[in-house]
């Protein structure tokens, strides 16, 4: 499950991430950070207290891990954490349905296993 293309969309927060069926899909940079999932915020969330995150937190860098994921590197300082692929995409499907006028073509119906 390695997707075609992964473009970071700096002005806009966003995370677009173009799958192999041809599906896409938009992550928000603050979505991928409270998602971290480095060490620390993995503890912070089994504590229950979730990753603390600014409101205006951008994704800087993105760097693939084998076929396995990405690993993001954001501007608060957390650059650990590595997001699997389905990790990602499990994270879109649960976010925010996109924004009116983010998406040039209507989003397609998603199947849910
Ligand atoms: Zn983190």
């Amino acid at each position: 499950m390695s997707p075609q293309s992964v473009t970071n969309h700096l002005d806009r927060a966003r995370l677009t991430i173009r799958w192999q069926a041809g599906d896409q899909m938009q992550i928000s940079h603050a979505t991928l950070r409270a998602a971290c999932t480095c060490a620390a915020c993995d503890q912070m969330r089994r504590l229950g207290w979730g990753p603390a995150v600014e409101p205006g937190v951008r994704l800087l860098a993105l760097q693939l891990v084998g076929r396995q994921g990405v690993l993001m590197v954001f501007n608060d300082g957390h650059g650990q954490g590595v997001y699997p692929w389905p990790y990602l995409r499990a994270l879109a499907s649960a976010g925010q349905a996109p924004r009116r006028g983010d998406l040039r073509s209507p989003p397609r119906a998603r199947s849910v296993p």
